[in-house]
């Protein structure tokens, strides 16, 4: 992003520092999951003045003077979300996505009541009832895993477990899951115990608005989701639910959980939802997929081991147990190389979780600056190297390898633009 003077003449320190990490963005290999590239027009509103402005409240009911702009900026980012998922409600308040599933809890659960979630390990989120977390601390969170012999979601487990704990709320969505969600089975499952479902589609919300992966708007009481993920909008939240949770989740999100809306964030969730609803986004979120299961075929044919085999989605979870170093070692020695990925546990990893057996590797960002599946053997090569040359060298990289490596991948990449920074 190219700043007016401003920035340069009243704080070259830390408009150098954006700039330096501009680079860092244009020029390496960004394959975290979670990330992508956000448009210079969701840029640019979330710059703009609203960040200047109270809002306390809803549209039509504020606590503040002043809404001329607030309120119909808030209500359109809420009627583009709600054309998006086909939603009976939206608040597009939250700050992200673990507020967001505080809110729902807030929302749905007393305090101290009995919770149904994906555990950490397995793929789900911290937010999901993990003990470290809030929701672990102050829920009685149970937790369901994936099946030991294909690492798979095991609906019997998920129904024996609820069956068991007659939980209030059941999570369903992951953060590292490389395969469909049931949304389906797993509303069944609540019904039949009397449970809430809420669906968090952090990471799967670009898919399903483009219509890639199933919905589970249809079948939960609540859908939470962050929006800069696939989503590729700002940093933030969304809650969407059935009209008769709208006051609950609404009350919950404020004055439960938060102050003040971040207005220019508002501002730029509604230019991005308005991305999401063009043609253009289904053609993203195909090509995200597409573009994963390609990335998936170069690294099973380099040698490595995908869990479950392949991906459905637009994540890749790699075990590189028989490479001889963890996954965190590989990953920081290939950042080195430009490469950016994160180590990941594995279902039933036997590393810990801070040292883990495999790398998480996404596709949502390369996808928003062009690659298509013919790249992806290309890079499936350059990852293969770098986590080769570290295993060879005991988790190292020496500079000048990493150096060679990452002038291949700027060069690589150099006739894609980056969406908000060389557009
Ligand atoms: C990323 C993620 C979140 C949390 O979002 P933040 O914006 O980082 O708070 C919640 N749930 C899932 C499944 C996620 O992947």
């Amino acid at each position: 992003m190219t700043f007016d003077p401003a920035l340069q003449a009243a704080d070259p320190q830390v408009a150098d520092l954006i700039a330096r990490e501009d680079t860092r963005q244009r020029d390496s290999l960004r394959l975290i999951a979670s990330e992508n590239y956000a448009s210079s027009a969701v840029l640019e509103a979330s710059a703009s003045s609203l960040t200047n402005k109270y809002a306390e409240g809803y549209p039509g009911r504020r606590y503040y003077e002043g809404m001329d702009v607030i309120d119909p900026l808030e209500s359109l980012a809420i009627e583009r979300a709600k054309e998006i998922f086909g939603a009976e409600h939206a608040n597009v308040q939250p700050y992200s996505g673990s507020p967001a599933n505080l809110a729902a809890l807030l929302a749905l659960v007393e305090p101290g009541g009995t919770i149904l979630g994906m555990s950490l390990p397995a793929g789900g989120h911290l937010t999901h009832g993990w003990k470290v977390s809030a929701t672990g601390i102050y829920y009685n969170a149970v937790q369901y895993g994936v099946r030991e012999t294909d690492h798979r979601l095991d609906m019997d487990q998920v129904r024996s477990l609820a069956k068991e704990h007659s939980p209030k709320l059941i999570w369903c969505g992951h953060s590292a899951y490389p395969r469909i969600v049931d949304f389906e089975a797993f509303a069944e499952i609540a019904n039949e115990v009397g449970a809430h479902l809420v669906a968090d589609i952090a990471h799967i919300a670009g898919l399903i608005a483009g219509g890639v992966h199933p919905s589970p708007v249809p079948h939960a009481a609540a859908v939470t989701t962050t929006t800069h993920k696939t989503l590729r909008g700002p940093r933030g939240g969304l809650i969407m639910c059935k009209a008769e949770h709208a006051k609950a989740i609404d009350k919950a999100v404020f004055p439960g959980l938060q102050g003040g809306p971040h207005n220019h964030t508002t501002a730029a969730k509604a230019v991005a939802f308005g991305e999401a609803l063009k043609p253009e986004f289904k053609d993203y979120a195909a090509q995200v997929v597409t573009n994963a299961k390609a990335l998936g075929e170069g690294l099973l044919g380099r040698g490595h081991t995908l869990i479950t085999g392949g991906t459905d989605n637009h994540l890749l979870l790699v075990d590189l147990t028989s490479t001889g170093i963890s996954g965190r070692v590989a990953a920081r020695a290939i950042n080195a190389c430009g490469i950016e990925m994160n180590g990941n546990s594995i279902p039933f990893d036997k590393r810990k979780p801070f040292d883990p057996s495999g790398v998480r590797v996404g596709l949502a960002a390369l996808t928003s600056r062009g690659l298509t599946a013919e790249h992806m053997d290309t890079v499936a090569g350059f990852i293969d190297e770098g986590v080769r040359e570290a295993a060879k060298h005991d988790g190292t990289i020496e500079d000048a390898f990493a150096t060679a490596l990452a002038g291949r991948i700027r060069e690589f990449l150099q006739p894609f633009p980056a969406p908000g920074l060389t557009d």
